[in-house]
């Protein structure tokens, strides 16, 4: 077993990517350093911030809320009940425990409340579980935010999740996608600038940190991402990272500093508000209100 680049003991993690070896106090240690050092290398936030942590229940989200809290950050939590039965029931549970835990604050939206849960959705919609989730997430970080005078929105999103959503779009050739994924996405006609803190962690390191302190995360798989096709993407990517050590990490960067600049447009989105509800979309009426409308007329 390896031992601890700072103090020579027993070592509970090696990550070749970095080529460091670490045991379990200097691996938090490093964790929470890393973390600020990209959020400063990619101008996220600084502690003027109000930043609204959008917590799902798992290991990333809390994990993050955690972390930044530690650093000393003014961050509250926000967690969307997407409906999709007991494992919706349950990763509520494991938010509301873990901001009792820290004496945080969460944001709870109910999408029943306010639109239809995500299962009612899926069966009026046209598009895949995943995406319909995605577009309703997305557009109630960004309401929330708004309202509540958050001035950034931060999510989980780990290395894993964005090399494998990259090789996806690169294997697509998908080149607006290649031109609008970065760790900071500023604010912009109506949208808040969003970040990914944990964007160059791989999803073993992020575990670790949760497991370390102790926080109660759930470990189950949304039953609709099952057989998603990001799995099977994060799995080749290990698997090429396990015969080529630190190419997934490598993959990423480089697209960041070498691909990303390339296709990004300097020009601005025509965007127009919504006539329904306000928020910024490309059409008259953005896709979630349509959504609604459609639950509507089918209930
Ligand atoms: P996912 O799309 O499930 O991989 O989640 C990516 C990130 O989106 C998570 O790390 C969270 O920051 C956020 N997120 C996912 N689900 C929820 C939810 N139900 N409520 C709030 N934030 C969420
Ligand atoms: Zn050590
Ligand atoms: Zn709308």
């Amino acid at each position: 077993m390896k031992k601890c680049r700072i103090c020579g003991k027993r070592a509970i993690i090696y990550m070749p990517h970095h080529r460091l070896a670490l045991c379990r106090e200097h691996f938090v240690e490093w964790f929470e350093k890393y973390t600020e050092k990209t959020i400063k290398e990619f101008k996220m936030f600084t502690k003027k911030d109000k930043i609204l942590v959008a917590i799902s229940g798992g290991k990333d989200s809390l994990a993050l809320w955690h972390v930044l809290r530690k650093l000393g950050y003014e961050a509250d939590g926000l967690y969307i009940h997407l409906g999709i039965g007991e494992y919706s029931e349950r990763s509520k549970e494991k938010v509301m425990k873990f901001a009792e835990r820290i004496g945080g604050k969460a944001i709870i939206v109910d999408l029943k409340e306010e639109l239809a849960t995500i299962p009612e959705l899926v069966e009026v919609s046209s598009r895949e579980a995943c995406s319909v989730c995605g577009l309703v997430k997305r557009y109630n970080f960004n309401k929330v935010a708004k309202e509540r005078g958050y001035s950034v929105v931060a999510t989980g999103h780990n290395l894993d999740d964005e090399a494998s959503a990259l090789l996806s779009n690169v294997l697509n050739w998908n080149e607006k996608y290649l031109g609008r994924k970065y760790p900071v996405l500023e604010e912009e006609g109506g949208f808040v600038r969003k970040v990914k803190p944990f964007c160059k962690f791989t999803e073993k390191e992020t575990a670790l940190y949760a497991l370390l302190n102790g926080i109660d995360f759930i470990e189950e798989e949304c039953p609709f991402s099952e057989d998603a096709s990001s799995v099977f993407y994060k799995e080749i990517l290990n698997r090429i990272d396990e015969r080529s050590p630190g190419t997934k990490l490598r993959f990423y960067l480089d697209y960041l500093r070498k691909v990303y600049p390339k296709f990004k447009k300097e020009e601005k989105k025509e965007l127009q508000r919504c006539k329904v509800c306000g928020e910024p979309t490309m059409g008259e009426i953005c896709p979630v209100c349509r959504l609604k409308e459609k639950v509507k007329v089918s209930g």
